[in-house]
């Protein structure tokens, strides 16, 4: 059956695209029935660090992408790379290099002034008796096929080939006895079983040297589908300057990860028009077919509007819990009552709010006790005669029935008696309550808030 793996780098935070590509690995193995698998490439110790693989964990946890079983260290594998490079060496598809470093400059150097490609020779130590190797510590390289050329069919690439001429005997145990980073994936995928490698096309050229592997060692390859990298709005590779690239970013910024998940699928797949894919429809349409060759670039723009439909579509006891998170995290500190506001107020203020840091910022004013802050805009519109209006409304409202559809008929009959347009009453009450010339509508603020606090506030600003 199918299995797949993401296999990042802990060289850094898990990148936009790296989600997506992680994202493509369980989409296809959920799809076939299969199991989606997570390898941690760490074979470069002075890179990789403990804190980019937790951050890795995160973010594939805040997507839903967790692997199905514990992740693979790579570098805990070292043994069994030497193993299968000795392996190879037993069979006589590799073959012990005594090079020095100087030495390899030297090839080099020759090759540069020669302007010819470099490309190593080794066919010195091929057939060596050992007993005249010379006395450095040997590498081993693979013999690369010279006749013939390696064809791979790409589930996303289609046909792509190489004449084995241009593959060079690459090294699969260095001296020190540590395995190099194309030799150790492919024993790992070979061990994992993986069926198909699905990763970006930057390592398309790479496939290449590691079928050298496979096929000295008789494994059978598996498939490959190498999909197209992100890129910014401008063409150039996704980078900080387009905007947020790491996953967790987006988390700061307020996406939902169902709505980032969504969107990734579609950058590279495509479904006809359709645009909001939930998970359990993403798994039942996704499969390599639909990938395209192309780069595709990313549209903060759709995506924004993307987590406004999942936002709106979103449990308001989740929603409520997130915003009160973030508001305990930057705003201030408030108790269950503000708590319970909040919530009252979910169901209209998701409608107006595009990510959960907008959503925080539109609560902000009902999680506090006692009057907001008041924005510029807000406060120059309490003139002497909006505070005056704020006066008389407070003294009718102490009897007002306080239920959300009879302060809505309440208000339109209070402006009507004193010949006043709606939003005459609305604007001087909303600044009152909200501090903000913007708001949900003003019944259902006023409802949410409750008679107490919004007395308090009304009060407050017709001083
Ligand atoms: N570790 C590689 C990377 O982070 C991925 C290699 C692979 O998927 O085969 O780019």
């Amino acid at each position: 059956s199918v299995r797949t793996r993401f296999a990042p780098s802990p060289t850094g935070f898990l990148h936009i695209g790296g989600a997506r590509t992680a994202l493509f690995n369980y989409l296809f193995a959920r799809h076939h029935g299969g199991t989606y698998l997570l390898r941690i490439e760490d074979t470069d110790r002075q890179r990789s660090t403990p804190e980019a693989v937790q951050q890795i964990l995160d973010s594939l946890a805040w997507l839903g992408l967790s692997p199905d079983e514990p992740p693979v260290f790579q570098a805990s594998r070292e043994t069994r790379h030497a193993e299968v490079a000795r392996a190879l060496l037993a069979r006589g598809s590799a073959y012990l290099a005594y090079d020095t470093p100087e030495e390899l400059a030297a090839q080099r150097e020759a090759a540069e002034a020669a302007k010819r490609p470099f490309k190593y020779d080794g066919s010195r130590w091929q057939g060596l008796d050992p007993k005249d190797a010379p006395s450095v510590a040997p590498a081993i390289r693979i013999k690369a096929p010279r006749e013939g050329e390696t064809v791979v069919e790409d589930l996303v690439q289609g046909t792509v080939r190489v004449a084995n001429g241009e593959l060079d005997d690459m090294i699969i145990l260095r001296s020190d006895g540590t395995p190099t980073y194309l030799h150790a994936v492919v024993v790992d995928d070979h061990d994992m079983a993986i069926t198909h490698v699905i990763r970006g096309d930057d390592h398309l050229t790479n496939t290449f040297r590691q079928c050298m592997v496979y096929d000295a060692m008789g494994w059978s390859r598996p498939r490959f589908a190498h999909i197209p990298l992100i890129h910014g709005a401008d063409g150039a590779k996704l980078s900080k300057r387009h905007g947020a690239v790491g996953a967790l970013e987006f988390r700061e910024q307020g996406f939902l990860p169902e709505a980032v998940c969504n969107y990734l699928m579609r950058l590279g797949w495509g479904h006809g028009d359709e645009e909001v894919i939930p998970r359990e429809r993403a798994i039942a349409l996704f499969d390599l077919d639909g990938v395209g060759r192309a780069a595709s670039r990313m549209d903060y723009a759709k995506l924004l509007h993307l987590n406004g439909v999942y936002l709106r579509g979103s449990d308001d006891d989740r929603l409520t819990r997130d915003v009160l998170e973030r508001l305990g995290r930057h705003v201030v500190s408030f108790g269950t009552l503000g708590a319970d506001r909040v919530r009252a107020l979910m169901p209209v203020l998701k409608e107006r709010a595009k990510t959960l840091e907008e959503l925080a910022a539109s609560a902000a004013f009902a999680v506090i006790e006692g009057p907001p802050p008041l924005e510029a805009k807000a406060a120059a519109l309490l003139t002497p005669e909006a505070k005056a209006r704020l006066a008389d409304l407070a003294q009718f409202l102490t009897d007002a029935p306080w239920e959300r559809a009879d302060l809505e008929s309440w208000l339109r009959d209070y402006a009507e008696v004193k010949g006043l347009k709606l939003g005459q009453v609305a604007q001087p009450l909303r600044v009152a309550l909200t501090g903000s010339t913007q708001s949900p509508p003003i019944d259902a603020v006023l409802w949410a808030l409750g008679r107490t606090e919004a007395m308090d506030r009304i009060l407050a600003a017709a001083e």
